[in-house]
């Protein structure tokens, strides 16, 4: 804590940087070991581990925010925790226990307090865990052994001049299969992702939008975050699809709008075709926490939202709140806030 750390905390973006101490945790013989800090962030692995050929692994991300008074703080880990516990389920990998997890995030924050930015910067510490198939092996099955692993990297608020639209356009390829991994936190569903998101950024969007992959008409991802819109009539309405990766700021979302802004909340269906419904759009997530859409190409034209400058105001309050709450200027719902002590 005491430690100096000479960081420009207004200048940070989303990269990576190494640390002090991050965690590391292996499993074999059907146990997970006790976990321990290393201050070494290069991992040595079998050449034939099943994470590098047949993408055995999955991933989270969360954040530690400083609050007014010093304190530090994380916003719903284990919520994150059970998300992995699905994505580990999906990819036969062994479940990484809710206490665990959290303890191990818990661990590597108290580890790296001086890395966490100071409040008022709008930047936080990011954790990234993971899960990853170890051990020599060389068929398509699963691991011998897997490696819980959780690293700690200071990075920038996502709009370095404050909150501003941005546009997308509709992506020609799929993220994720009717019935198969897009629910799941796994390294492949990104992999796949790269190249439309790169024919989109060539293109002058800030990403691409991904539709349901059996009908092609209705709207499930906004490159790696959650879709909202805002209906005329005070609703907010979010996708409901297998398919989706199902974000932690999207029910948070969900929430807010519902018990704080008094807003009808919707799961269902948002038809590409009948983008007029919503006032106002966004994307969720973590990183991003919310990024305001100005528009949406398709077939050719772009569907202007509120506005291609200016955030909506139902965006704006929703965007609010939930980083007042994350920052701990604002009481947030039972449970949301874990401590770092
Ligand atoms: C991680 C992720 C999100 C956002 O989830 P959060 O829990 O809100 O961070 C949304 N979509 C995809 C594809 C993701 O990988």
């Amino acid at each position: 804590m005491s430690k100096n750390v000479s960081i420009d905390w207004s200048n940070l973006s989303f990269s990576y940087t190494k640390t002090d101490l991050r965690y590391v945790s292996i499993w074999k013989d059907g146990n997970w070991d006790e976990g321990k800090l290393i201050e070494d962030n290069m991992i040595t692995i079998s050449e034939a581990s099943t994470a590098i050929h047949y993408g055995q692994q999955c991933f989270e991300g969360l954040k530690a925010y400083r609050t007014p008074n010093g304190d530090v703080q994380l916003f719903r880990p284990d919520e994150n925790a059970k998300r992995m516990i699905q994505s580990c389920n999906r990819v036969m990998m062994p479940e990484v226990p809710v206490d665990k997890f959290i303890d191990a995030c818990m661990q590597v924050v108290k580890a790296n307090l001086h890395w966490v930015p100071p409040y008022g910067t709008g930047a936080t510490l990011y954790l990234r865990p993971y899960v990853i198939g170890i051990g020599h092996n060389l068929g398509v099955k699963s691991a011998p052994e897997f490696m819980f692993g959780v690293f700690a990297v200071p990075v920038g608020p996502y709009f370095k001049g404050g909150m501003a639209p941005v546009n997308f356009t509709i992506a020609d390829m799929d993220r994720a299969a009717p019935h198969g991994t897009g629910a799941a936190k796994v390294g492949g569903n990104y992999a796949g992702s790269m190249l439309p998101n790169y024919e989109a950024k060539k293109r002058g969007f800030a990403d691409c939008i991904y539709l349901d992959p059996i009908t092609h008409t209705k709207i499930e991802e906004v490159g790696a975050a959650n879709f909202f819109g805002i209906t005329s009539d005070g609703k907010f309405i979010t996708p409901d699809s297998p398919s989706i990766l199902p974000s932690i700021t999207k029910y948070s979302l969900m929430h807010l709008a519902k018990e704080y802004l008094n807003l009808t909340v919707e799961e269902r269906d948002c038809y590409i075709d009948n983008l007029d419904e919503f006032t106002e759009a966004g994307a969720c997530g973590t990183a991003a926490v919310i990024t305001p859409i100005g528009g949406i190409e398709h077939k050719g034209k772009l569907h202007v939202f509120h506005s291609e400058t200016e955030v909506g105001p139902v965006t704006k309050k929703l965007y609010d709140t939930l980083v007042g709450i994350q920052f701990g200027e604002i009481e947030a719902p039972k449970g949301w806030i874990y401590k770092v002590e």
